[in-house]
């Protein structure tokens, strides 16, 4: 018997065992200059890195990404690739993967020499700290390297004069409570990031229209050549920050040369500065309130042109607005990148297309991502799968079928085994990359909207009010969501959040007996329900026209339904809200006879 009581402590103990709200958050700040050579495709540029420690222990070594490694031969991202007979990086040539090569790196003015635990991979570099960093210290890095874009684009790429920069610099690597968040960049699973401030100088040819992350404070980005149909005025929000001379990092020297321009964008509290150039793109802009909304297209973009995606980009970011708060930065680019589909960037959006679907979807990241900001290899569920959500409440909002009945029977379409792993499962340890994609976007999206219902579309958008409030412009994680939402519903949410992210129940209600008979004036029915898969949820009963809530747990219920007329058919979850793995057996319906 003694036993028992231990294994209670245990159970306890190990309930307490997430991690509280981040103490802290490391500072970080980015100096860069930059050229990029047309003629070779490279960018050499030199940073000037200065981390501080904000942690409560010492730093010996400090870690960074170098992400454009994952885009050639014997990466981790290639060989993952490869299990799945895709060859598209293993078998890129000499002239067509893409690097990132370190030339030199002295930290406080002593040379270092990277390390890569992951070889052949090398997304994940060391830099060995001379001295220990102590708490309250900072270290300033002087980095040197050169980086090129790979011809098969994803999400990065290059083709003709257009790149397509999302990743080009060593991205410093989250440090938080539990240490060093440093993972190969793989197919499956995207990113996580240390808010920073960047001012970054880019030397390009003077004919380059540019789109970035930042605010161009000096120099020209080009808007003015690409001025497109519905381009009437041009905002630079040249002292959108307030820019102090940018100190030179002795790269970058003298005046540009003939036919080059010099171009500073800065940006603040962002975890990642994306940018592309084209002497193609054309330029369109908007506003909503103080924020520029900058769109950067094709020549032969008939469904960008003429304010379609601008005026696609403010309804999605007026919604969210209104459903988390205000905009923290001074503006948004949307710009037509190489590769397919979409990715979300800090104040950036780098498109394939222009549906308002898919700008809704990215933009929505600047929200859940750019602002409230967690890690995607351990959580993608919880950016990808709010994202998909909101886009989905978005288009109900404006008077468009979300497709909410093909995603249900989509995902109760699954076989068994699809449902084996939980949606809270690190990205990389998904089977297959179509597993990953359905337990991150497609079944959290329903959770969430399950969620919604749960507690009321009302008490749903306060909670995400909240979560934006207490959390804007910092890491967050599961607790932080489930923190605001049991605030502003002052239920106990981590049933909801245990059952449906971190086991892999099902839930199968099904309809048994059914008998009516007359009553009085009335009918009464009574109805037998069973509840096969594990998990379990408040479900309503449609007996005829009349509507009954369950809430018990129980694996067999008996409910009985008092109505004015003979019930024509009897339904459980007749809005179809639940994630019930068999809608076959939720629905009788009286014979014609
Ligand atoms: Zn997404």
């Amino acid at each position: 018997m003694t036993f028992f009581p231990f294994f209670l402590v245990w159970l306890t103990a190990a309930g307490d065992m997430h991690v509280a709200k981040s103490e802290f958050q490391q500072g970080v700040a980015y100096r860069i200059e930059a050229r990029l050579d047309e003629a070779t495709n490279v960018l050499t540029a030199r940073a000037k890195l200065t981390y501080s420690n904000n942690a409560r222990d010492p730093i010996d070594t400090l870690w960074v990404h170098q992400h454009l490694n994952a885009f050639r031969p014997n990466s981790a991202w290639a060989r993952r690739e490869l299990q799945f007979g895709e060859e598209r990086f293993q078998a890129q040539s000499d002239e067509d993967y893409a690097f990132e090569r370190f030339r030199s790196i002295s930290i406080d003015g002593v040379s270092i020499t990277p390390i890569y635990p992951g070889a052949p991979d090398s997304t994940v570099a060391g830099m060995p700290l001379p001295e220990a960093l102590q708490p309250g210290h900072s270290v300033e890095v002087m980095i040197d390297w050169q980086a090129r874009l790979s011809t098969t684009p994803r999400r990065q790429g290059r083709r003709g004069r257009q790149y397509d920069f999302a990743q080009w610099y060593p991205r410093i690597a989250v440090y938080d409570e539990t240490g060093w968040q440093t993972q190969p960049l793989l197919p499956q699973g995207e990113f996580f990031g240390e808010f920073a401030s960047y001012d970054v100088r880019l030397d390009l040819a003077e004919d380059q229209i540019i789109g970035a992350t930042g605010v161009p404070v000096e120099g020209d980005p080009g808007w003015s050549r690409g001025r497109g149909p519905a381009a009437v005025g041009i905002h630079y929000q040249r002292d959108a920050y307030t820019a102090k001379p940018a100190e030179p990092l002795g790269f970058l020297t003298g005046e540009p040369a003939t036919g080059r321009k010099r171009v500073r964008l800065r940006a603040e509290d962002v975890h990642h500065f994306a940018w592309s150039v084209s002497p193609d793109y054309k330029y369109e802009e908007g506003m909503l309130d103080d924020v520029v909304i900058r769109v950067l297209y094709w020549e032969a973009d008939h469904d960008w042109d003429e304010g379609r995606v601008v005026e696609r980009a403010i309804a999605a970011l007026t919604w969210l607005e209104g459903t988390f708060g205000e905009y923290p930065y001074p503006q948004l680019t949307l710009l037509h990148r190489l590769d397919g589909g979409g990715t979300e960037f800090p104040m950036m959006v780098m498109n394939g297309g222009s549906s308002q679907g898919l700008i809704t979807h990215e933009v929505t990241h600047q929200y859940a991502h750019a602002i409230l900001a967690n890690n995607e290899w351990r959580d993608a569920w919880l950016d990808e799968g709010l994202t998909s959500f909101l886009s989905s409440w978005f288009s109900e909002d404006h008077g468009q079928d979300p497709g909410w009945a093909r995603t249900m029977e989509s995902i109760a379409s699954w076989p068994a085994r699809a449902h084996a792993q939980p949606v809270a499962t690190p990205a990389a340890e998904f089977e297959t990359f179509q597993l990953y994609a359905a337990m991150s976007y497609t079944k959290p999206s329903v959770i969430f909207r399950m969620l919604r219902e749960y507690l009321g579309p009302e008490s749903f958008r306060k909670g995400l009010r909240t979560y934006y409030t207490d959390n804007k412009l910092s890491h967050v994680d599961e607790n932080d969501l489930r923190a605001a939402f049991e605030q502003v519903s002052g239920r106990d949410l981590r049933w909801f959040f245990d059952q449906w992210l971190h086991s892999a129940a099902t839930l199968d209600y099904r309809l048994g007996a059914i008998e009516t008979r007359r009553q009085g004036d009335g009918w009464v029915t009574r109805v037998e329900i069973f509840r096969d898969g594990d998990a379990w949820m408040p479900a309503v009963l449609r007996v005829g026209e009349i509507d009954q809530l369950l809430d018990s747990h129980e694996r067999r219920q008996e409910v009985e339904v008092k109505s004015a007329e003979e019930p024509g058919s009897v339904e459980l979850d007749p809005d179809r809200v639940l994630l019930d793995t068999d809608w076959s057996n939720n629905r009788w319906q009286r014979s014609e006879n």
